[in-house]
């Protein structure tokens, strides 16, 4: 099974991410946390992306591709996966496309976190007090809802476009935000 979670920053993807990786079996790979653990080892790619990070910028689609395709590589991934915040760009978007169609492999279903605006500024800077993650300040955050909106938004459509899309309302307890994902997921994939 091959999945991607897409949503605005704070929908709670990393989280839903989990939930469907544990149910499905299979990994979820965020490109957010393998940055952040680049970031905290130091590594050259680490310190090429901090400050891009830290600002609330996209990292470029050549380091990003770099980084999936290799996690692609490793052997967990031979049985499906969940890619969480990645596509990001079009240009992403066309990468993967390669990707797949090199391996004979084809998407299965793409979940759309879908959250209010408000509800998100509020919940990352409460995350940003909790995980004390450096791209969570005021400005930070609407740096990357302006950017979401405007480079991740469009991806959206061709998803809906390609008929693999699940809108799912990403409001409320985790738990109930769970059940949703999960019986959307259940309703489109017969399993
Ligand atoms: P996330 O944890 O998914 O919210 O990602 C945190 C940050 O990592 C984002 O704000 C971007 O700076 C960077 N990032 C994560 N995934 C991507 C991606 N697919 N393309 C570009 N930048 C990314």
């Amino acid at each position: 099974m091959r999945l991607l979670i897409m949503g605005p920053p704070g929908a709670g993807k990393g989280t839903q991410a989990a939930v469907i990786g544990a149910h499905y079996d299979i990994p979820a790979i965020s490109t957010g946390n393998i940055f952040r653990l680049a970031i905290t080892k130091r590594t050259p790619l680490g310190e090429r992306i901090k400050r891009i990070i830290a600002d609330g910028g996209y990292v470029p689609d050549s380091l990003t591709l770099r980084v999936v395709v290799q996690r692609l590589e490793e052997e967990d991934t031979k049985g499906g996966w969940l890619l969480d915040g990645f596509p990001r760009t079009v240009g992403q978007v066309k990468a993967l496309d390669a990707e797949l169609d090199g391996h004979g492999y084809q998407l299965d279903a793409v979940i759309s976190l879908t959250a209010d605006e408000t509800a998100l500024v509020e919940r990352l800077l409460k995350r940003a007090e909790i995980e004390n993650r450096p791209d969570d300040n005021e400005e930070t955050i609407r740096t990357r809802l302006e950017v979401y909106h405007e480079q991740t938004d469009p991806l959206i459509d061709v998803y809906r476009e390609r008929g693999l899309l699940i809108e799912v309302d990403g409001m409320g307890e985790v738990d109930e935000v769970s059940e949703r994902v999960l019986a959307a997921l259940a309703e489109k994939l017969g399993r």
